[in-house]
């Protein structure tokens, strides 16, 4: 803790929580302004760590930083990303149970930095022998490969992932990294055909034309020139300052022989790649029946990299086949990556079938609002109400009920409940993915008015729910006939109805199954399900995906990273106030201090209590025969805790501060 007033005022204070306790939002905002200003861009909500973009190098993450924070107790040091690493593999360690780290904020706030310093912390924390280090080397070099495939330059970040990233790191009793496991969300398929000004596609494909050694790029097709590829001219900013493709394709390359690709796993991957940038020049010519025609040359180049034949006519008009193309990269592109995200998953699983522990970190993508919002920022902001959804269950309500259930006096803290929102997009029969899916069902019949109008039908009166129909004259002046609009918790948000953009092309993948090329043979099976059957659609998959994450998340225990995006300039030193303001309250971050501080940082069974510290008290070492209720009393009247550090509940006991906790720790140690 800060030592003189001076100082504290100078450099603000560490941890919310000992912040007044009636803490005004701007107070709020003074103290992480105040402490930006002084590079310390990290601060303590409890054990939540908060993170404020710095958009510079700072000297704070060396090898002399990490030794300083292994196995120091969390408040003793001013805080850190890797006080909270720590923080967490000792308590899987002690506890032998499962964590994850929720780490959140929005795009460019610095999530992807977040998680990669965390897991190169505990590469070098954890214990190393040589099998270890082979497995730590593949965990830290998955990264590189995930974000050249997943990653784009985008208005808001010049390396945003355009993913959700779940990712298991699997540790064995000595607290070795011993295997890992990814799951991706959602990747923004969309990009592959079409970037905004000033965006890009996936760095993939500026990394192989920039960087492609001659011989390859020979073979595949390809001139060393961006300009000449549809697919990667359209945001007209092929190059960017702060990215070097040259460089990051030669580490691409060397991860990728790490993580165990064949000569041949890469060889078809590239192919795709480029199979992709010339399916996207390819331009058909009308023949005399109205149908879409290719010329030879085209079609060569595109068809031999995935070792196709490709027909020559097509049963589409222009405007379809332009249209089918796309859809085509789209789906070439998507299923590539998900073939990645597996094959990267063999290289990391963990052949020892002996119990271990798990750290999850979620990098997943934050509330989005752009001008137009279509299909993905609906996902994504959906997916944020979910996310938020189980902050409220594992932090704010449970904590309550929890003091409630356990007979411990308490104020209750109010906060909005965001799960009306989640039930107006999930609801079976009447949430929007089921009216969806349900005008998904009637191709040629449905289109966007009569989805906006189902909706308007179905779930009319819905508070958070608006369109041009519903709003009132204010509201009517911006919200087109077409659009929807949603009160999001963290905001508004309008989307275009086209939702429904769902055209499928069977033909087309039919004609896919006949590739030569393994990873395209691996990604179109023909054990597909045929047309004809009802397809689950890909918000209901997604739906699907993110119920499953949930389950995944519910069993651990969970920790939190909370960053922040200080500008919208990508600028170091600027510290815009609205612009954090805002982010302070949809990341729940007063909701959180006003529990923490009203509330008990540490519980724990009485029995688990008394089993780790018993030794440190006669009276209960090392037979205690009374209930464990008594041997905790007996053990905490021995330590000297004061009455406002604890309370006794029925069945555990709280402790209000960590430090209390780690002194007994300490104890233990001497
Ligand atoms: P997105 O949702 O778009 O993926 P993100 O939250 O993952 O965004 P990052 O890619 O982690 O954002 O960060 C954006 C940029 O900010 C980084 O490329 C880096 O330049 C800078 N940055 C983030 N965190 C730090 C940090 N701790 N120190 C220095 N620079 C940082
Ligand atoms: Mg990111």
């Amino acid at each position: 803790m800060e030592a003189s007033l001076t100082a504290r005022d100078r450099v603000g204070i560490q941890d919310f929580v000992l912040l007044d306790p009636h803490t005004s939002e701007s107070a709020f905002l003074d103290n992480l302004r105040k402490r930006f200003h002084e590079n310390l861009i990290y601060t303590y909500i409890g054990t939540l760590l908060v993170s404020v973009n710095p958009y510079k190098e700072l000297d704070i993450y060396s090898k002399k930083q990490m030794d300083t924070y292994m196995g120091v107790n969390f408040f003793e040091l001013p805080p850190h990303i890797y006080a909270l690493a720590d923080n967490v593999f000792r308590t899987m360690q002690s506890e032998f149970n499962n964590h994850f780290i929720l780490i959140s904020g929005e795009s460019g706030a610095g999530k992807t930095e977040a998680s990669k310093k965390i897991l190169q912390f505990y590469a070098v924390s954890c214990p190393s022998t040589k099998l270890l280090n082979n497995v730590r080397d593949r965990l830290l070099l998955s990264n590189p490969v995930l974000e050249a495939f997943g990653n784009a330059k985008t208005l808001k970040n010049d390396n945003s992932s355009r993913f959700g990233k779940y990712m298991d790191i699997q540790f064995d009793h000595q607290g070795g990294a011993v295997g890992g496991h990814i799951l991706s969300y959602l990747l923004e398929k969309s990009r592959v055909v079409h970037q905004n000004h000033g965006e890009r596609n996936f760095h993939i494909f500026y990394q192989l034309v920039e960087g492609g050694e001659e011989d390859l790029l020979r073979w595949l097709g390809l001139e060393r020139n961006c300009k000449n590829y549809r697919y990667l001219v359209q945001g007209d900013c092929a190059k960017v300052s702060s990215i070097n493709d040259k460089s990051d394709w030669k580490t691409v390359r060397k991860a990728l022989s790490v993580i165990e690709f064949s000569e041949s796993d890469t060889e078809h991957l590239f192919g795709i790649i480029a199979s992709v940038l010339h399916l996207g020049n390819i331009k058909f010519d009308v023949d005399a029946r109205g149908y879409a025609t290719l010329n030879n040359n085209q079609e060569i180049c595109w068809g031999f990299l995935i070792r196709l034949k490709p027909k020559q006519r097509s049963p589409f008009s222009v405007d379809h086949a332009v249209y089918a193309r796309d859809a085509l990269a789209k789906a070439i592109y998507g299923r590539t990556f998900n073939w990645l995200v597996n094959k990267i998953n063999e290289s990391l699983a963990n052949k020892d079938s002996s119990r271990k522990t798990v750290i999850g970190l979620l990098d997943i993508y934050g509330f989005e609002v752009f001008s137009v919002n279509s299909f993905e920022q609906f996902c994504i902001n959906y997916c944020n109400e979910k996310l938020q959804q189980l902050f409220i269950e594992l932090t704010l309500k449970s904590e309550q009920e929890e003091y409630e259930m356990e007979g411990i006096e308490w104020e209750p803290v109010p906060y909005f409940n965001n799960k009306i929102i989640c039930d107006l997009v999930e609801e079976k029969f009447r949430g929007i993915i089921s009216l969806l899916d349900e005008e998904c069902l009637r191709p040629g019949e449905a289109t966007d008015i009569t989805f906006l109008e189902k909706m308007e039908e179905k779930i009319g009166g819905h508070p958070h729910f608006v369109t041009h129909k519903l709003g009132d004259q204010k509201t009517r002046k911006t919200l087109d006939r077409g659009d929807f609009r949603l009160l999001h918790y963290a905001g508004e948000v309008t989307y275009c109805s086209d939702l429904l953009d769902y055209y499928s092309f069977p033909v087309i993948f039919k004609v896919m199954r006949q590739s030569k090329n393994a990873i395209i043979k691996h990604c179109f099976p023909s054990t597909e399900p045929d047309s004809k059957r009802r397809p689950e659609t890909v918000v209901t998959q997604f739906k699907s995906s993110l119920v499953g994450l949930t389950e995944i998340l519910m069993s651990k225990e969970p920790w939190y990273v909370r960053c922040i995006k200080p500008n919208e300039a990508k600028q170091p030193g600027h510290f815009n106030d609205v612009l954090v303001r805002h982010q302070v309250k949809y990341l729940g971050l007063m909701e959180h201090l006003r529990v923490r501080r009203a509330g008990f940082a540490y519980r724990r069974k009485y029995e688990i209590f008394l089993q780790r510290y018993k030794p440190l008290c006669p009276d209960t070492w090392p037979n205690w025969k009374g209930t464990a209720a008594e041997g905790v009393q007996l053990l905490i009247k021995h330590l000297g805790y004061k009455p406002d550090e604890y309370k006794m509940g029925r069945t555990k006991i709280f402790i209000r501060h960590p430090r209390t906790l780690f002194a007994t720790e300490d104890a233990f140690q001497v």
